[in-house]
């Protein structure tokens, strides 16, 4: 359990200056691992995806797969970062069973990314988080201490470790130190991850699930006194593996290291654990540096993509969801509670986004994805992008309906043909026989009926309430069982009554 003392969190924010970073290892979606063709799917029996390179057996060599490389140039790319024209991967030596090595192969002073910059929304507002680099490493096996209460070190009786992770590539992400958060400290911290995340799955460079630590997150903390300017020590919280995780640990920091400094204590740099329980607890000391014996590694060679690749690769970044969202929010006119709707329907907005940009209205589209189509979704407990039908396919049955070709009884009833697989819009409307009533005679007679079954009706329209013309419609349009144009046959009834 923790036994800290802690300051209240508005204390905090009156006596001290928090200063956040956050180093991030995002686990890349490449199908084989950083050095060798060992697959990097999640799972699997340990050690079976391992193979001389990634268990570091001696005559092994490793040889770089260029797909992590092109990873981490988009990931710099789309941080906003500048491109190294050469770098060098690097040896960081440690002793450590997680790495069968006694190093791992990371960058050190040479990253191939640096020097970014991201905007990250809090409570609608832009936070400016500036990236100091994004380097490739290698992740290291995974170690499970068995026969304790903890699954930590200290009181295990044995380690069990799994090498099918060891050798899968990383790309850390490293940030400056993000001044002037204040209150907004723990959001910026979360907010930021939350950008990651998005901006890696839009990348489509890693499935970025922090529950499987594909985007894990060390958040350093310290607190400066009000009116300072030099940094104060800081800590190091490891794994923190949620985002409600990384929040909380900056509070919890925060609120450790100030009531620590409140009583005349020093905040001593430190690597810390995040606990479930809400808490950070100490774990290995950090003053004095570690002495990784950083040299640059002999069995590979450098990595300097050429210039023209890396402008091919930039055009290939996608908008930020985040800015996607807001840019089709103000394009689409919707209502704030309409756009809700839409985010809050799983697919939903790039189903939208495909029917619109395949002609149809956005009104329109989103109706047909978050109403009809979100309901069928549900009931075969498929999701909307899985149902069998096209954004292409909503778009022409929408401009059937606004051609009054099909009412929207008839439209649905098409949207129900596309689904059972018997073609495309217009096929099935052909199959079903479902087009909108055009024989001018068959209407015209329609409407004669309509009128000698309810002189009421007739009477008050013939006297100018042209409201009551909307019974007469109605038994139209039921006698023609929906397949006629409201608007037409409305037309033809003032005619006749007129
Ligand atoms: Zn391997």
């Amino acid at each position: 359990m923790a036994a800290d003392d802690l300051m209240d969190f508005e204390e905090v924010l009156q006596r001290y200056e928090p200063v956040i970073g956050l180093e991030v290892h995002v686990e890349l979606s490449t199908a084989t691992k950083m050095w060798c063709g060992c697959s990097t799917d999640f799972g699997g029996a340990p050690n079976t995806r391992t193979c001389p390179v990634c268990l570091g057996l001696p005559g092994s060599l490793p040889v770089v797969n260029e797909r992590a490389v092109e990873s981490a140039i988009r990931i710099g790319l789309a941080l906003r970062c500048s491109i190294a024209t050469w770098c060098r991967f690097a040896r960081k030596n440690y002793f450590y069973p997680d790495m069968t090595k006694n190093y791992q192969v990371s960058q050190y002073d040479e990253p191939i990314a640096y020097d970014g910059a991201v905007d990250v929304r809090i409570d609608g507002e832009p936070f400016t988080v500036p990236i100091e680099r994004a380097h490739m490493e290698e992740d290291a096996g995974k170690l499970i201490h068995m026969g304790g209460t903890t699954g930590r070190i200290q009181d295990a009786s044995y380690t069990l470790i799994d090498y099918n992770r060891a050798g899968i590539p990383l790309v850390e992400i490293v940030t400056k130190p993000i001044y002037g958060t204040g209150a907004r400290a723990p959001q910026v911290a979360r907010g930021y991850m939350e950008f990651l995340r998005e901006q890696m799955r839009a990348l489509g460079v890693s499935h970025a699930r922090m529950e499987r630590g594909q985007l894990r997150c060390d958040v350093n903390v310290s607190l400066m006194p009000k009116g300072a300017s030099t940094l104060g020590t800081r800590t190091e919280t490891k794994n923190v593996n949620s985002l409600r995780a990384v929040e909380q640990a900056v509070i919890y920091e925060m609120r450790r290291q100030g009531a620590l400094l409140a009583a005349g204590g020093r905040v001593k740099q430190e690597t810390r654990h995040w606990n479930e329980g809400g808490f950070t607890l100490a774990g290995r000391s950090k003053e004095q540096a570690e002495d990784y014996r950083y040299f640059p590694e002999p069995d590979l060679v450098p990595v300097a993509p050429d210039p023209a690749w890396v402008e091919r690769l930039r055009a290939t970044i996608p908008e930020h969801p985040q800015v996607r969202r807001e840019r089709l929010r103000a394009a689409w006119g919707l209502s704030e509670r309409d756009f809700g709707d839409l985010l809050a329907t799983e697919g939903a907005l790039d189903a939208v986004a495909a029917t619109v940009d395949a002609g149809c209205a956005p009104a329109a589209a989103r109706k047909w994805w978050t109403g009809e189509l979100a309901r069928r979704a549900n009931e075969q407990g498929v999701a909307l992008e899985d149902l069998p039908i096209a954004p292409q396919d909503v778009a022409d049955v929408q401009r059937l309906v606004d051609e009054g070709a099909l009412t929207d009884r008839l439209a649905r009833n098409v949207i129900d043909g596309v689904l059972a697989g018997e073609g495309s819009p217009a096929e099935v409307v052909a199959k079903r026989g479902l087009a909108v009533e055009r024989d001018e005679d068959a209407l015209g007679a329609a409407v004669d009926a309509a009128i000698a079954a309810d002189p009421g009706a007739a009477a008050r329209v013939r006297e100018g309430r042209t409201q009551a013309a909307g019974a007469l419609i109605g038994a139209v349009m039921k006698a023609m069982g929906g397949s006629a144009d409201a608007a037409r046959v409305r037309a033809l009834i003032l005619e006749k009554l007129a």
